[in-house]
């Protein structure tokens, strides 16, 4: 297998901006493994399944026609790069990741994005179960207020407003539901290095993964 750097963290950590930038730097193949979760909850959605429904989620996810073209995430030739990006298709992908067949059935999948250049893939259990041999683990993380203010900036959110609040609340509530499932949670392991980015910029935290990388 290619080279392999995992990069894991909670909900709005960035960890999707700096890996993308690190593959960029390394020429490297990128792989946002939530995409595939929140692809798995739209397809269902879009099949009228429900996303408790184990067995046909999972029919769903070892199916799922997808392709990763220029930037684009298109499913069934469509797409859906915004669409998934919606709060409640969010919302539907931490439902059907709790399932272990969903998590089964995508296996493989991610596994075969490590076929060619080397490869920087983010999510929850990128280093412990997906990847468990990569060359560099990261855990990358930051404040639940401080991914709250980020997200609130982006959307033009004021940090005195009962949104922000509410943005706050549902961070949390995304780290208890994803640190405290029962199959591959997000828990820093003891291989893994800690890259806290509260008060970093993305500049310096590409930049300490690549240092960790050519070490
Ligand atoms: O990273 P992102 O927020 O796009 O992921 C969407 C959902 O998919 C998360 O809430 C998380 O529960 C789940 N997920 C996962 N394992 C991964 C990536 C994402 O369980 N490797």
């Amino acid at each position: 297998m290619t080279a392999v750097i995992a990069i894991d963290g909670p909900s709005a950590s960035g960890k999707g901006t700096v890996a993308a930038r690190v593959a960029a730097a390394l020429d490297m193949d990128y792989l946002d493994s939530g995409a595939l979760y929140r692809l798995t909850a739209l397809a269902a959605q879009q099949q009228s399944v429900a996303w408790d429904d184990e067995a046909a989620v999972a029919a769903i996810a070892a199916q799922l026609p997808v392709e990763f073209v220029a930037g684009q995430i298109l499913l069934q030739g469509e797409d859906v790069s915004v669409r998934i990006r919606q709060e409640e298709i969010g919302m539907g992908a931490s439902q059907v990741a709790k399932w272990p067949a969903v998590r089964a059935a995508l296996l493989q999948r991610q596994r075969d994005f490590a076929r060619n250049k080397g490869l920087v893939a983010d999510g929850r259990d990128m280093g412990s179960v997906v990847f468990p041999d990569a060359k560099l683990k990261v855990f990358l993380t930051a404040t639940a207020e401080e991914r709250a203010r980020r997200r609130a900036l982006q959307l033009h959110i004021d940090l005195d407003s009962e949104a922000y609040a509410a943005i706050v609340a549902d961070i949390k509530q995304r780290d208890l539901n994803d640190t405290q499932r029962a199959v591959a949670p997000l828990k820093q392991l003891p291989d893994a290095h800690l890259l806290d980015t509260t008060e970093l910029s993305i500049e310096n935290a590409v930049k300490k993964v690549l240092d960790w990388y050519r070490q």
